[in-house]
């Protein structure tokens, strides 16, 4: 049986819930995907400060600082995919993204976004009026809009211990 293009989209923000997990931002954890149109993934991103900026605390809790250093996790997919993204399909968690990712997702030519939804979520409330135009944005560049609700609240992603082999304790996360 052919798998729907459903299925796909959920599987997909299940992989962009657990990159996100690799954030360092004490507020937001954003995971992306970059997937090519016969499924197979060309790279993934988080939002984090770029490569060689020290992770400081006082720039990490500052939000002002916190901003001016951070690069998105739609940006960090583009740049880590090493290969034109032309016709390929981004998935985002967990929430739509800002106004400067969407420029920046449109000029790549990603031709599908597809976005963890939830209104009542600390971070669609506020960043709202900018990724309402990152949507418009999308929408008039003919950039297919699928914004997938389901709740994101970060104890969604739940933590449990498990032993290995060796019998270690390893801290894994479990998608609701
Ligand atoms: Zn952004």
């Amino acid at each position: 049986m052919k798998r729907s293009v459903e299925w796909w989209d959920e599987w997909f923000l299940g992989m962009a819930a657990y990159v996100a997990t690799a954030s360092k931002d004490p507020s937001t954890h954003v995971g992306c995907v970059l997937a090519r149109p016969d499924k197979s993934i060309a790279s993934v991103g988080f939002n984090g400060f770029p490569k060689g900026v020290e992770d400081r605390p006082e720039w990490l809790n500052n939000r002002e600082e916190k901003l001016k250093r951070m690069v998105h996790g739609e940006l960090n997919a583009i740049l880590n995919a090493h290969e034109p993204v032309d016709g390929y399909t981004l998935y985002n968690w967990p929430g739509r993204s800002c106004s400067r990712c969407a420029v920046h997702v449109i000029q790549a030519g990603v031709v599908r976004v597809v976005s963890a939804y939830d209104a009542n979520s600390p971070f669609e409330q506020r960043w709202k009026e900018d990724m309402d135009l990152g949507e418009e944005l999308f929408r008039s560049a003919d950039v297919e809009v699928v914004n997938f609700e389901c709740i994101t609240d970060p104890h969604a992603l739940r933590t449990h211990k498990m032993i290995d082999g060796a019998g270690n304790e390893a801290e894994v996360l479990t998608l609701m």
